[in-house]
């Protein structure tokens, strides 16, 4: 297919979110690199929104999916039959997850993780109210949207689901909000969208007091921050807060479309009686997905990628912290925002590093950071590489 055929038929017979799709025509992905139609390869920044942690075309992550492959695809919907990847997986979380978060119902998708750990958290207290923060984004299914702050983006989705009260992240004047009608708080512990914005000291902790002394169930989103991506396993690490219930999705898959919400065994139990299949999935975990997000697993355990992760953290900051163009350097381990001073610079930005083969984005509410969210394999060689790319990039502006 010749290339203005491939874009207009993309523009065309593909769905838009966007008047101006970025529109990068894809050939292939291989490690930290993709490839442009023309054969052009880019560092690849962004790792799909924080999901390629494993880069592009692990041969760990290809092997696992073509054994499960020759052995079975889909056999039965969520729940009925038992299938060796999901029960191995399920098994490697309890074992890589502090107490008492030692039990999964795998889903497809982060939104459904989150509608999932909703009704779950509304049928263990009998409560409905749902605490969210402002500028969190957790999804655009209904119930996930509903947790959205900024009426812009919720107004053509009314009525949404009733019961959600916002709180600013990091203002611990908001926690009081949280009382005995809440069923649950959800919240990033790092805010993804708002542009890697990271608690500060004592604000998660103090979330979960007050959760504790109101039995108000704690939610982490981890979506975007889980699997090694912050610097530890899983973000709460850095506070020492451990949810009631987790959320995992994007690199949990390994690059294949899983989710999941995690509690413990005693709470999940709910979800199997009054009424009995009551939260179905068809396709969730399944297996070519539990295949490759348990190679995925075991691999950034293995290979430590997230102490090296923090460890990268360091060297951006030492390129990066004191050029001209920024203002900030946010975030943690290999999910940062790169803080413009001037947020006109947003988009030139954008295209400056593109131009030196560099695949950056921004935030969904945020207008002037860039999203730097590289696969974890990426070396310090090629590290070190992309910080003279993006400095190169931030000198052209003006
Ligand atoms: N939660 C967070 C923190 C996210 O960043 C996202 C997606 O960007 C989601 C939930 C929704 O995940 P999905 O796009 O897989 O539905």
């Amino acid at each position: 297919m010749l290339h203005s055929t491939l874009r207009s038929s993309f523009l065309r017979h593909v769905a838009q979110t966007s008047p101006e799709p970025d529109g990068f025509e894809v050939r292939q992905g291989e490690g930290i690199y993709l490839f442009d139609q023309a054969g052009h390869p880019y560092i690849d920044c962004i790792s799909g929104i924080a999901v390629s942690s494993m880069g592009h075309g692990h041969p760990r992550i290809i092997a696992a999916i073509k054994k499960q492959l020759d052995l079975h695809l889909h056999t039965m919907v969520y729940g009925e039959h038992v299938q060796v990847p999901q029960v191995a997986l399920a098994e490697r979380l309890a074992q890589l997850l502090p107490e008492p978060l030692d039990c999964t119902y795998f889903t497809n998708s982060g939104a459904e993780a989150v509608e999932g750990a909703l009704k779950l958290s509304k049928k263990i207290t009998s409560r409905y109210e749902i605490i969210a923060c402002r500028n969190a984004y957790h999804g655009s299914t209904a119930g996930a949207e509903s947790l959205r702050s900024d009426l812009d983006y919720i107004a053509a989705s009314r009525p949404l689901v009733p019961g959600v009260k916002h709180i600013r992240f990091n203002t611990f004047e908001d926690i009081s909000m949280i009382s005995m009608d809440t069923a649950a708080v959800i919240i990033e512990p790092i805010q993804g969208e708002a542009g890697a914005v990271v608690p500060v000291p004592g604000y998660l902790q103090a979330i979960r007091k007050r959760c504790d002394e109101t039995c108000t169930l704690l939610i982490f989103d981890e979506i975007q921050t889980g699997m090694g991506r912050t610097g530890t396993m899983w973000a709460f690490q850095h506070e020492g807060v451990v949810p009631d219930i987790l959320l995992l999705a994007k690199a949990f898959g390994g690059g294949m479309p899983l989710g999941a919400f995690i509690s413990s065994r005693k709470m999940m139990s709910v979800l199997s009686h009054d009424p009995i299949l009551g939260h179905l999935t068809t396709f969730g975990g399944h297996p070519l997905s539990c295949a490759a997000g348990l190679e995925a697993i075991n691999f950034l355990a293995e290979e430590k990628l997230p102490e090296r992760a923090a460890g990268f953290e360091k060297i951006i900051r030492t390129h990066l912290e004191h050029h001209p163009a920024l203002r900030e350097i946010r975030g943690r381990g290999l999910m940062l925002a790169l803080d413009l001073k001037n947020p006109d610079h947003l988009f030139p930005a954008v295209k400056a590093c593109r131009e030196q083969g560099l695949l950056v984005d921004w935030f969904l509410f945020n207008n002037r950071s860039l999203r730097f969210a590289p696969p974890l394999v990426i070396s310090e060689t090629e590290l070190n590489m992309v910080c003279e790319k993006l400095i190169h990039s931030l000198d052209q502006l003006n």
